[in-house]
């Protein structure tokens, strides 16, 4: 099962994957943890996207797709995978199919977790993000047990740079002028399913499972 996870910045593409990957044994791969990770680690790659990431703006196709197709290539990925935040443009989803094609294979949905701009921005003021692991939480709607603590392994939580309102803004713009494009993309390609993701985040997983297992 190769799954594609759509949406706006902080529509909830990481929550609902990561309970995907979870309930189907599958590995949750998203591009934005693995450029955090290298910033961490002061990699080369790391300090390169930084400077996109910084300013709200994507990092360039090139530092993204050999990537992800070197990932996806993996002994793990064999029974499928799902992939959070990429592809975020037409030509890495292009990139992507064509890949996948040399090897007989193609993704198999497309989930488009669908949340207005007016919620985006309360949804991103909230998400917290631990320093240590990264595991992502909500100040109201997914908070940690002990306030500011991670529940997963009692590192720090703070708000990432990029999540600050005046980022979120331009984030957003670039959303739609580069990431939107991939619903009409998929929905020719025929493996477009919508998802509302203004609702409780267990009724956006119901309503996702349902989806995969029609
Ligand atoms: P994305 O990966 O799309 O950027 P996240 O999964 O990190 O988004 O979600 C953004 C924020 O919104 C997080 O703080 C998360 O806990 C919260 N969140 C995710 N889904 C929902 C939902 N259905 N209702 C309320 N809050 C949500
Ligand atoms: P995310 O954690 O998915 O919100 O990603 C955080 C940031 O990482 C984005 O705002 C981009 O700057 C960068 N990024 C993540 N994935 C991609 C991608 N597929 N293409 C370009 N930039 C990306």
């Amino acid at each position: 099962m190769k799954i594609i996870m759509l949406g706006a910045p902080g529509a909830g593409k990481g929550t609902q994957a990561k309970k995907i990957a979870g309930e189907y044994n599958i590995p949750h791969i998203s591009t934005g943890d693995i450029f955090r990770a290298n910033i961490k680690n002061g990699t080369e790659l790391g300090m390169k996207a930084k400077t996109y990431m910084d300013q709200g703006l994507l990092v360039p196709d090139e530092l993204v797709v050999d990537l992800v197709v070197d990932r996806v290539n993996q002994a793990d990925c064999t029974d499928g995978y799902v992939l959070d935040g990429f592809p975020r443009t037409i030509p890495q989803a292009e990139a992507l199919t064509e890949a996948l094609k040399k090897l007989g294979q193609k993704v198999d949905y497309a989930i488009d977790v669908n949340v207005p701009d007016e919620n985006i921005i309360n949804r991103m003021s909230g998400r917290r993000a631990c320093v240590g692991c990264g595991a992502t939480y909500h100040m109201v709607y997914a908070p940690t047990k002990q306030e500011g603590i991670c529940d997963t392994c009692g590192g720090e939580l703070i708000l990432r740079d990029d999540d600050k309102p005046e980022t979120v803004g331009k984030r957003l713009n670039v959303y739609h002028e580069q990431t939107q494009p991939l619903i009409d993309y998929y929905t020719r390609e025929g493996i477009l399913h919508t998802v509302d993701g203004t609702i409780d985040i267990d009724d956006v997983f119901g309503a996702i499972v349902k989806l995969l297992e029609a």
